[in-house]
């Protein structure tokens, strides 16, 4: 089974011509609410995929928190993955345009407040995961905590650090990086990295060399594999001594970015997970965020197996 420690947001999203500039309303196309966060999304995708998923998602006490039992059991995910916390339940609000590109603020309610005591009271759930994955809607303590389980109990670890912050204060230092085996980064998160490390900017490059010392650099600092997403450039992957293969994305007409890292984290962990050649779990990862750019929004976006071998055929 694969574990899920993340955050659980509802997602409002409103469809533009154009995305707004600042003291500007504009009227909306259509508008989506929709039960999402990172974590809510890889276990979704990661379950529609034909894996077991168990996890920990927080939710609050308020009208939102509502929509998040029903959400599981319509996705086929168990309750218990559900802790509820008194206030808020974590909220977002985005806007996508016409040509697909998408910015979002997420406010993390109830996700900010888990923490290592709520991860020990499912540390065996954690320890008996095939792969444990984390992103960055939750706070370090609760993924140290969770990773420092998964990987004494010799449980790989993947993590997202998504939306970007330092894990510590010194990268090198990290203990979050030092318990991850998979690191999965986006070109935003990968430019964030390589300027905490003193690094060139890979910023708006695709090719394999613009990520080789990168790569390198978060390999030293505890994963076996870094992965580097680049949207419509497909996805790089490092282990060190290996030449760096290449993953390109489906070519596929995008009308909603929004998720493409989660269709293909799911992807990437389910492949992982079943025991998959690394190339052919990445193939599977790209085919979900193909899929996912497909459709609006990303709840039901999230590909079934028969879509995605219906593009992978
Ligand atoms: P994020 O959503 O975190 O910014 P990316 O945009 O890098 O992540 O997308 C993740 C993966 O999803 C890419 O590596 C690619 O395989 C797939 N993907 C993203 N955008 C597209 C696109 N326009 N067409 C086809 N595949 C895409």
């Amino acid at each position: 089974a694969l574990f899920v420690l993340g955050s659980f947001v509802v997602a409002c999203s409103a469809t533009v011509a154009r995305l707004p500039r600042a003291g500007e309303s504009l009227e909306a196309q259509a508008f989506l609410v929709e039960p999402g966060g990172k974590g809510l999304n890889l276990a979704v995708g990661a379950r529609r995929l034909g894996a077991a998923v168990d996890g920990l998602l927080a939710i609050g006490d308020d009208a939102l928190a509502a929509l998040a039992g029903p959400a599981l059991d319509r996705a086929g995910l168990p309750a218990a993955m559900l802790h509820g916390f008194p206030g808020p339940t974590g909220a977002g609000i985005g806007f996508t345009d016409a040509a697909g590109e998408n910015c979002l603020a997420v406010h993390p309610g109830a996700n900010a407040r888990l923490g290592p005591a709520e991860v020990g009271r499912v540390a065996d759930r954690i320890a008996r995961a095939d792969l444990v994955l984390a992103q960055f809607e939750v706070g370090d303590a609760a993924i140290a905590e969770t990773f420092r389980i998964a990987r004494a109990a010799g449980v790989r670890t993947l993590l997202n650090p998504s939306p970007f912050r330092m894990p510590g204060q010194e990268i090198r230092a990290s203990k979050i990086l030092a318990a991850t085996t998979i690191l999965v980064v986006n070109a935003v998160e990968a430019a964030a990295f390589a300027a905490a490390l003193g690094l060139d900017s890979p910023e708006g490059r695709t090719e394999p060399d613009a990520f080789g010392a990168l790569a390198e650099a978060l390999l030293a600092c505890g994963p076996a594999l870094v992965v580097v997403t680049v949207g419509a450039g497909g996805a790089l992957a490092f282990q060190a001594g290996h030449p760096a293969l290449v993953q390109p994305a489906f070519p596929v007409a995008a009308v909603d970015t929004l998720g493409a890292g989660d269709a293909f984290t799911a992807g990437l962990a389910v492949g992982l997970a079943e025991g998959r050649p690394l190339a052919e779990s990445l193939r599977l990862a790209a085919a979900c965020g193909a899929c996912v750019v497909c459709r609006k929004g990303v709840f039901d976006a999230l590909p079934d197996r028969d879509a995605v071998a219906a593009l992978l055929a």
